[in-house]
C-alpha cells in the first residue's frame, strides 16, 4: 500500500483544516497513535488560530490558563492566572515544536471547496492556489470566530482617519494622544478599552447594549508557585481540577435562567455599584437582560477605565460616520482620529466555511440553511467521513473550550480507528440519529438563559441557538465518550478503491 500522487493531488488518510487548538490537538493524537499519513492545512502562515490573529492590546483569555490548555501538555510556566494572547500563542507554538508538527502543517493553504467522491469514498479538497488533495477523512477545525464582522453604519467608508477591527489590529498604529472611538462593548472591547485608555487623548465608547461584567481576579502567578508546579505535576493537575469545578459550578447560574441567575445578577449589580460611583454612568452601563444571555464578561479594569476623565460612554446610538468622526442619534458629533471596531465576528446560520459537497451533490450550506446541526457537533448525515471539531452546539457558555475539544479528539480517534480496523470505506451518520439528537438538544435549549430574549451571536436570525451546548461540559464528555458504530451506515471498501497507507509518517511537503 502506498500513497499515490495523481493529477488531482496526493492521497491522505486524514486532512485536518486549521492549525488552532483543535487541529493541533488532533495532529498530536494521530502522531501518538502512529497514524502519520495526515496533513494540517492552514490558511495563514503560522499556528494559533484566534490566538495568532487577535493581537489587539489587552487580548487575553477569560478562562484560567491551567484550564485553558491541553490536559496532556500542562504548562507550569503560565505567568498569569488568565494567559495573555502572546503567551497562549507561544504555548501553541511550543506544542507544535514539542510534538514535531511543523513538517505536517501546510501553511498559506486556503481550502476553497471540499467534495466527496462517492465512487472512491474520498474527499477532494481544493485550494486557493489551484492545487487539490484527496483524503479518506476530513476534519474541519476552523473555529467559529475567524471572520470579523464589520458593522453596517452609514458613512463608515467616508471616515478619513484610521479604522481598525480588533481582530485585524494594526500594531503600527500609534494611539498615543489620539482621539479614539470604540464601537462595541463585548469581550474584545472590555479588554482593549482599559489597555488603551491611559495613552489616548480621549476615548468615546459607543455602547449599544450594556454587558454583564464580573470581577476577573487576574494576577501574576508567583515564581515559587511555577517552580512547585514544575516539580509537582500532580499539584498542577489538582489545581486544574479545582478550576474546572469552580467554573463548572457556574453553569446553573449562566444557563438555567432561574433563581440562581437572579442571585448572580444581584452580585453583578453589587460589583457595578462598588466600581462606579457616578449614578449617571452607572445607570448607562447597567445591563437590562438576564445574566448569561450574552457572554458574561470578566474584567478587573473595565469599570475603573470607564470612570477616567478622558472616557465617555455614549448610548444614544450611532446615526452615521462622516469624514471626521461619529454622529450620534441625538445629533452630537465626536471628532475622532481612530475608530476601533470591537464589533465581533460573523457567525453565519449556515456555518460551512466554504462549499462542502456530500452524497448526491448535496451542499452543507443548503442543509444548514435554517441553522447548522450535527451529531455531538462532530458528524453530519449525508457527509461521510467528515468531522468537525467545535462544530454546531458545542460552544461552552461557562467553561474552557479545550475540555470540549479534548472530548471530541477522543471521539474522532475512535471513529478513525473503527474505519481503519474494520476496513470500512465510509461512515455516514443515520439521518434519524441526527434528527432525534437535535430535537432533544433544541428542546433542552428552550429553557436556557440564551433564549431569554436578548440578541447575541449565539443565535441565528430566526432565533435558533446553533452555537452552545445546553448542559454541563461533563455531560458532553459522557455523551461523547463512547463511539457507537451502529448510528452510522457503513460502506465497505471495494478492491478497486485507492488504498491509503495510514502509517506514513514522513514530513509532508509544503504546498504553498
Ligand atoms: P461580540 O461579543 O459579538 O460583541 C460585539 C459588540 O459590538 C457588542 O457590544 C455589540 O452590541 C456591538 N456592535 C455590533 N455591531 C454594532 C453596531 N452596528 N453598532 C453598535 N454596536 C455594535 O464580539 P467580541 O467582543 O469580539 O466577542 C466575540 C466572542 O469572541 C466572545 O463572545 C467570545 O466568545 C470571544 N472572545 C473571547 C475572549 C476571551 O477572553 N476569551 C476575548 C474576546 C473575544 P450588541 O451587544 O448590542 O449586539
Amino acid at each position: 500500500m502506498t500513497t499515490r500522487r495523481q493529477d488531482s493531488g496526493e492521497l491522505l488518510e486524514t486532512a485536518i483544516i486549521g492549525a488552532g487548538f483543535g487541529g493541533l490537538g488532533l495532529a498530536i493524537k494521530l502522531l501518538q497513535e502512529g497514524q502519520g499519513n495526515f496533513a494540517v492545512f492552514e490558511k495563514s502562515g503560522d499556528v494559533g488560530g484566534v490566538w495568532r490573529d487577535n493581537i489587539y492590546p489587552g487580548a487575553a483569555c477569560d478562562v484560567p490558563s491551567h484550564l485553558y490548555s491541553f490536559s496532556f501538555e500542562p504548562n507550569p510556566e503560565w505567568s498569569r492566572t488568565f494567559g495573555g494572547q502572546s503567551e497562549i500563542h507561544q504555548y501553541l507554538q511550543h506544542c507544535t515544536d514539542k510534538y514535531q508538527l511543523w513538517g505536517k502543517i501546510r501553511f498559506n493553504a486556503e481550502v476553497t471547496a471540499a467534495k466527496f467522491d462517492e465512487q472512491n469514498h474520498l474527499w477532494t479538497l481544493h485550494f486557493a492556489d489551484g492545487e487539490s488533495v484527496r483524503a479518506r477523512t476530513v476534519v474541519f477545525a476552523v473555529g467559529a470566530l475567524n471572520v470579523p464582522a464589520y458593522p453596517n453604519i452609514e458613512g463608515l467608508d467616508s471616515f478619513q482617519g484610521k479604522i481598525m477591527h480588533t481582530a485585524e489590529w494594526d500594531s503600527d498604529c500609534d494611539l498615543r494622544g489620539k482621539r479614539v472611538g470604540v464601537i462595541g462593548t463585548g469581550a474584545s472591547a472590555i479588554q482593549v478599552v482599559p489597555e488603551i485608555q491611559p495613552v489616548v487623548e480621549s476615548l468615546s465608547l459607543y455602547q449599544r447594549t450594556a454587558p454583564w461584567v464580573m470581577p476577573k481576579r487576574d494576577g501574576w502567578i508567583p515564581p515559587r508557585w511555577r517552580k512547585l508546579y514544575a516539580r509537582l505535576p500532580l499539584l498542577q493537575k489538582l489545581h486544574r481540577i479545582v478550576q474546572y469545578w469552580m467554573f463548572e459550578s457556574t453553569a446553573p447560574v449562566m444557563i438555567k435562567n432561574n433563581w440562581m441567575t437572579r442571585m448572580g445578577e444581584k452580585l453583578g449589580r453589587r460589583y457595578l455599584t462598588r466600581m462606579i460611583k457616578d449614578p449617571v454612568l452607572r445607570e448607562k452601563v447597567t445591563p437590562r437582560y438576564a445574566l448569561g444571555c450574552k457572554r458574561v464578561l470578566l474584567s478587573d479594569d473595565y469599570y475603573p477605565a470607564l470612570t477616567r476623565p478622558n472616557v465617555e460612554v455614549l448610548t444614544d446610538g450611532i446615526a452615521r460616520v462622516d469624514e471626521s468622526g461619529i454622529v450620534s442619534r441625538d445629533g452630537s458629533h465626536q471628532a475622532l482620529d481612530v475608530i476601533v471596531l470591537a464589533t465581533g465576528f460573523k457567525v453565519p446560520a449556515a456555518g460551512a466555511p466554504f462549499p462542502i459537497e456530500g452524497l448526491g451533490g448535496r451542499l452543507l450550506n443548503d442543509d444548514w440553511r435554517s441553522g447548522s446541526e450535527a451529531y455531538l457537533g462532530m458528524t453530519v448525515s449525508g457527509y461521510p467521513n467528515m468531522l468537525y471539531i467545535m462544530g454546531p452546539n458545542t460552544g461552552p457558555g461557562n467553561i474552557s473550550v479545550i475540555f470540549y475539544i479534548e472530548s471530541q479528539l477522543r471521539y474522532i480517534m475512535a471513529y478513525l480507528k473503527h474505519l481503519r480496523q474494520r476496513n470500512i470505506a465510509a461512515l455516514d451518520l443515520k439521518a434519524e440519529v441526527q434528527r432525534e439528537f437535535n430535537d432533544a438538544l433544541q428542546a433542552k435549549m428552550q429553557n436556557t438563559t440564551w433564549m431569554s430574549g436578548c440578541d447575541s451571536w449565539y443565535l441565528t436570525e430566526d432565533g435558533k441557538n446553533t452555537t452552545l451546548w445546553p448542559g454541563y461540559s461533563w455531560q458532553y464528555r459522557m455523551q461523547s465518550k463512547h463511539f457507537d458504530p451502529s448510528i452510522y451506515r457503513s460502506r465497505r471498501r471495494s478492491m478497486s478503491e485507492p488504498q491509503v497507507n495510514v502509517e506514513l509518517g514522513e514530513p509532508a511537503t509544503s504546498s504553498s
